[in-house]
C-alpha cells in the first residue's frame, strides 16, 4: 500500500547529498516537463529487490557557523520522526564521533523509530575499519560502514533498511478504511474545511498507540463510514529562512500524500492556481494517486455566470497533466458543497481500486484500433495484440505491442481515453505499462 519513507539526519558535510543522489540515481521526483514545477533533490523514489520507497533529504540550508550546527540537525532529526518510517543517523569516518551526534541521537532514540547509524566515507574497509568502532558508543548497535562516493556497502545498508518496513507497514495494511490527505500552501483553508467536516459529523478519538503521526489524523465517521483525514497544516516550522519553511512543507506534503488514497488539493479562490499549487498538485500526480481539486473561500469572490467556468479553464490549463482530476467549489466558512466533498471522496475511492475484465478490456482496445489506425514509422506500423489490468490503486494496465518505439505518447492517450469514456475512472490517474511480444 503506502510507500515507506526513509529519511536521511546527519551533520553537514557528512556526505547526506552524496547518498541521495547516489540511492535516486536518475529518478529524481517532482514531475518533469510540468510548468512551474522544479526539480528539487528534497525525495526521490528508490527500488531496492522487491522493496520500494522513498527517501527525504531533511538538510535545508546549509548552517554557516559551528554552534547552530546543532540547532539545524534538531530540526532535520524532529521532520525525520514526524515523517519518516526509517531513520539513517549519518556519521563521517574522517570527521569522528563529535558531540552533537550523541545529543542527536538521543532526540532520535526516544522517538523509538528504527534508526540505522550509518558510518560515511569509509572508502577502503581496511583503511578505515578500526576508526569504526568507536561510533558503538552512540548506543545505536552495530555500524554499518558505507562509502556514499565509490558506493561501497550501500547493499548491506539498504537490506537493513529495508528490514524494518515489514513490521512498520503491517499496522496501515490491516486499516482499511479511506485515508484522504488534505494538501496544499499555508492559508488556503485547510483547517477550516476540516474542523467543519469535524463540526458536522462524528469524531472519533484516536487510541491507536503510537507515532507522531498519528496525532495529525483526524478521524470522522459519516454514514457508518469512518474515514481518516491526513492533515498537513496542523504543526509549522518556527524557522525563519524561506527555503527551509518551503523544504518541510514538501516534505510533509509527500508524507501525507505518501500514506492516503485520496488527495484533496486545496486551492484559494481569491488568489486563482499558482505555481506553487502546480508543484503540491504534481507530488499527488507522481505518485499515482486519486485527486480531488477544491477550490475554497467560493463565499469571498464576486461571481458573475462566467466566473465558474473562467476558474476551471484556468485550473485545467496550469494542471493540464492531470484532467482525470475531480474539481469542486466550496466554502469552509459557509459549508456550501463539503457534503459533495463526501460523495466525490467515495467515488474517486472506488475508482482508484476498480478493475476491469480482461474480456471487457480488448473489446474496447479492438474496437478503438478499428476506429483510429494506429502509427506508423519508417513503414512498420503499430500493432496492438492484447490488454489487461495488472493492479489497482491506481489502475495499472500492460498493452502488448509488436513495436515499443511505435507506440507513442499520443496514442497511448487515445486508448486511455477510449477506456475512461466507458468506465469513467474520474479522479484517478491510470497507468499504462507498454511491453513487446513478437
Ligand atoms: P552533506 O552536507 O551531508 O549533504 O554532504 P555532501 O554529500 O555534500 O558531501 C560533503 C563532502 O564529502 C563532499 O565534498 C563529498 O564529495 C564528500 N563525500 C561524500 N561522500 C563521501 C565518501 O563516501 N567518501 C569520501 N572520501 N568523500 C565523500
Ligand atoms: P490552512 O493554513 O490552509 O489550514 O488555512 P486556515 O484554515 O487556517 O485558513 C486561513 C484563513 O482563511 C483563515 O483566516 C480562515 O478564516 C480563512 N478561510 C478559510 N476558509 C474560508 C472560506 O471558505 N471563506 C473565507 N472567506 N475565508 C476562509
Amino acid at each position: 500500500m503506502s510507500k515507506p519513507i526513509v529519511a536521511i539526519v546527519g551533520r553537514p558535510n557528512v556526505g547526506k547529498s552524496t547518498l541521495f543522489n547516489a540511492l535516486a540515481g536518475e529518478k529524481i521526483s517532482i514531475v518533469k516537463d510540468t510548468p512551474g514545477v522544479t526539480r528539487d533533490r528534497i525525495y526521490a523514489d528508490v527500488s531496492w529487490l522487491d522493496y520500494n520507497f522513498t527517501i527525504i533529504d531533511t538538510g535545508g540550508i546549509e548552517p554557516e557557523s559551528d554552534n547552530i550546527i546543532l540547532k539545524s540537525m534538531r530540526e532535520q532529526a524532529e521532520i525525520a520522526i514526524e515523517t519518516a518510517d526509517v531513520i539513517i543517523f549519518m556519521t563521517d569516518v574522517r570527521q569522528g564521533l563529535v558531540d552533537d551526534d550523541h545529543k542527536v541521537v538521543q532526540m532520535l532514540r526516544k522517538s523509538k523509530k528504527p534508526v540505522i547509524l550509518v558510518v560515511n566515507k569509509v572508502d577502503s574497509f581496511e583503511k578505515y575499519m578500526n576508526d569504526v568502532y568507536e561510533f558503538y558508543n552512540l548506543g545505536l548497535g552495530d555500524p554499518v560502514p558505507i562509502s556514499g562516493a565509490s558506493r561501497l556497502g550501500i547493499g548491506d545498508m539498504l537490506d537493513e533498511v529495508v528490514s524494518h518496513f515489514d513490521e512498520e507497514s503491517k499496522n496501515e495494511e490491516e486499516d482499511d478504511r479511506p485515508r484522504i490527505a488534505i494538501i496544499g500552501k499555508p492559508n488556503v483553508g485547510k483547517s477550516s474545511i476540516i474542523n467543519k467536516l469535524l463540526g458536522e459529523n462524528r469524531v472519533i478519538v484516536s487510541d491507536i498507540a503510537g507515532t507522531t503521526r498519528d496525532a495529525i489524523d483526524t478521524e470522522i465517521v459519516r454514514n457508518g463510514t469512518e474515514y481518516v483525514f491526513i492533515d498537513t497544516a496542523g504543526l509549522r516550522r518556527k524557522s525563519k529562512i524561506k527555503e527551509d519553511i518551503e523544504r518541510y512543507s514538501i516534505i510533509r506534503t509527500v508524507s501525507a500524500v505518501e500514506r492516503c488514497n485520496v488527495a484533496v488539493l486545496v486551492i484559494d479562490a481569491t488568489e486563482g492556481i499558482t505555481d506553487q499549487d502546480a508543484k503540491i498538485a504534481g507530488i499527488a500526480h507522481e505518485r499515482g494517486k486519486g485527486m480531488i481539486i477544491v477550490v475554497n473561500k467560493w463565499d469571498a469572490v464576486e461571481k458573475d455566470d462566467k466566473t465558474i467556468y473562467k476558474f476551471t479553464k484556468e485550473i485545467r490549463e496550469k494542471l493540464s497533466y492531470m484532467p482525470y482530476a475531480e474539481l469542486l467549489f466550496v466554502s469552509a466558512a459557509t459549508g456550501q458543497r463539503l457534503p459533495k466533498l463526501f460523495e466525490t471522496i467515495d467515488a474517486v475511492i472506488e475508482n482508484h481500486s476498480l478493475r476491469v475484465a480482461t474480456g471487457v478490456l480488448n473489446e474496447i482496445m479492438t474496437e478503438a484500433v478499428a476506429m483510429q489506425q494506429p502509427p506508423t514509422d519508417k513503414g512498420k506500423r503499430l500493432k496492438l495484440f492484447y490488454i489487461t489490468q495488472v493492479a489497482v490503486k491506481p489502475p495499472t494496465f500492460v498493452i502488448f505491442v509488436n513495436d515499443k518505439e511505435l507506440m507513442h505518447f499520443s496514442y497511448t492517450r487515445y486508448i486511455e481515453n477510449k477506456i475512461r469514456e466507458a468506465f469513467g475512472f474520474r479522479g484517478t490517474p491510470l497507468k499504462f505499462i507498454i511491453r513487446e511480444r513478437k
